[in-house]
């Protein structure tokens, strides 16, 4: 991490994470430096770092994954779980297998005698059943809260045993920004994993920094992209081994596929060992990915060759990108995501003459800022939910502001009868030129196709009384500053 870096994404200056309220209000508030402090006074489904942390490293090779908590903490992983079946199915990896995870199974008894005892047992059990070269030790709200020493233990046992324990501290609690969960695990890596000293450079080496929402198509495309650069990748920590992380060194330059991903630890590099990155936007509709490629081609001199491949794929790209229009134009979207996901559907919509009306993303800062002032030169003012999760303002908003579609996170507001779509997938293409394409026909399918959303409203209901609906839905929102 940058030095001096908590791994805590709210340490950071000028970052919001309970706000809402107009776009044009809330860019110039944060431009004068006058926006407040906030909390919610009543909160609902936060995403936890710990998941982040978890999914972000569950893909690993020769690795076992121990979450010292109690098992209701690991009930996200089936999620990246199925992603990770399903991504060795896309690969052609067979037999395919589950990640090894271990979880220690808190108790009430282990909340009073304390759990090391538990966690010292899952080691060795690790290390016994599957020989792995590496133990992921992954910290929880419970065992924070009663101060087990979880590098004291891993120090120990690491003087006996084989396999590398690699403890992350991600304990649910300490963080509200889901995305500190990626930095946990980065900070794990390089406090742990990283060979310090001089490493004999890789020309064309690149390290791609990729979350596992990235599917595999949408890497073969990046990687692809990156060829015609002459760079090779060295796609990290997703589907990736302890020899690909000693690599990191390396390379000649970095960048990452998300803004929110990896982004710290790309500064540390940079520092600790003179690798330049890239840190733009995440290539998810034409202005993105053109904006994305130039700042990777800047990078290794080659913005010229890159210049040549942006104009000879939007000639290919655009009569089909104005078919997809044709089918789009003028329909008003409400996009829930990550915040590198977010903004990048809010600026790919511009491309099929979309208009964009709520936008909920988990945090604000300057990074925001910048995509905020440019969604607001060509969307003009619309609602902006500073929030991670938190259902019942998401279900008010669309419920009063009636798009066309909602573009997201569509658990909750499938339930309203608009027709949905996520950005998030991560099984099917989504980046790059031709994942736009993918993406524009499957969000004109589900607006031309709403029988499910309109079928699921009938019968499933969302759990909120009526006069919530007539609420502000800020309500809860409460100023920290006076
Ligand atoms: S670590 Fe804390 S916030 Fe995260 S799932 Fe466990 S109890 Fe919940």
């Amino acid at each position: 991490m940058s030095q001096g870096y908590s791994g805590i994404r709210e340490s950071r200056s000028f970052t919001y994470n309970d706000c809402g309220g107009g776009s044009l209000e809330l860019a110039d508030g944060f431009r004068k430096k006058c926006l407040k402090n906030a909390d919610r006074s009543f909160s609902q489904g936060l995403q936890c770092q710990q998941i982040n942390s978890l999914s972000a490293l569950m893909s690993m090779e020769d690795s076992v994954f121990i979450v010292h908590s109690p098992q209701g903490c690991v009930g996200c992983t089936t999620m990246a779980t199925d992603l990770y079946r399903v991504g060795q199915a896309h690969r052609g990896v067979y037999p395919i297998r589950s990640p090894r995870l271990i979880v220690t199974n808190f108790d009430e008894n282990d909340i009073i005698q304390g759990g090391e005892a538990k966690l010292r047992k899952a080691i060795e059990l690790a290390e016994e059943r599957y020989h792995p070269k590496l133990i992921f030790i992954f910290t929880s709200c419970a065992s924070g809260i009663i101060g087990d020493d979880v590098d004291a233990v891993a120090g120990e046992l690491q003087e006996t045993i084989k396999p590398i324990l690699v403890p992350i501290h991600c304990d649910g609690f300490k963080s509200k920004i889901c995305a500190s969960g990626f930095d946990a695990a980065f900070i794990a890596i390089a406090k742990h994993l990283l060979e310090q000293g001089d490493q004999q450079k890789e020309a064309g080496l690149i390290n791609l920094f990729a979350p596992t929402t990235v599917s595999y198509k949408d890497q073969l495309e990046i990687e692809r992209m990156l060829g015609i650069l002459g760079l090779k990748a060295n796609y990290i920590p997703f589907y990736s081994s302890l020899e690909k992380i000693r690599r990191i060194p390396a390379a000649q330059v970095s960048t990452a596929i998300c803004k929110v991903f990896a982004d710290e630890f790309m500064k540390e590099l940079h520092e600790k060992y003179q690798i330049p990155f890239s840190h733009t936007v995440m290539p998810i509709g034409v202005r993105n990915t053109d904006k994305w490629f130039r700042g990777v081609a800047a990078l290794v001199g080659k913005e010229k060759e890159a210049e040549e491949y942006i104009e000879s794929e939007h000639k290919r790209i655009m009569p089909l990108v104005e078919d997809i229009r044709r089918r789009l134009e003028g329909k008003r979207v409400f996009i829930c995501g990550g915040t590198g996901r977010s903004f990048a559907a809010a600026a790919l919509i511009d491309d099929f003459g979309m208009k964009l009306v709520g936008l909920e993303t988990p945090t604000y800062d300057a990074d925001a800022q910048e995509d905020i002032e440019y969604l607001n030169s060509i969307h003009g003012d619309y609602i902006v939910d500073i929030a991670n999760m938190q259902p019942f303002e998401q279900v008010n908003l669309v419920n009063r502001l009636k798009p066309d579609v909602f573009i997201g996170v569509p658990s909750w507001s499938a339930r309203l009868g608009i027709p949905t779509t996520h950005v998030l997938d991560m099984k099917r293409p989504t980046m790059g030129y031709d994942g736009m394409l993918y993406l524009g026909n499957k969000i004109a399918d589900q607006i031309e196709n709403p029988g499910f959303n309109k079928k699921l409203a009938r019968h499933a209901r969302l759990p909120y009384k009526k006069s919530w609906y007539e609420e502000s839905p800020f309500r809860f929102i409460k100023s920290l500053e006076g």
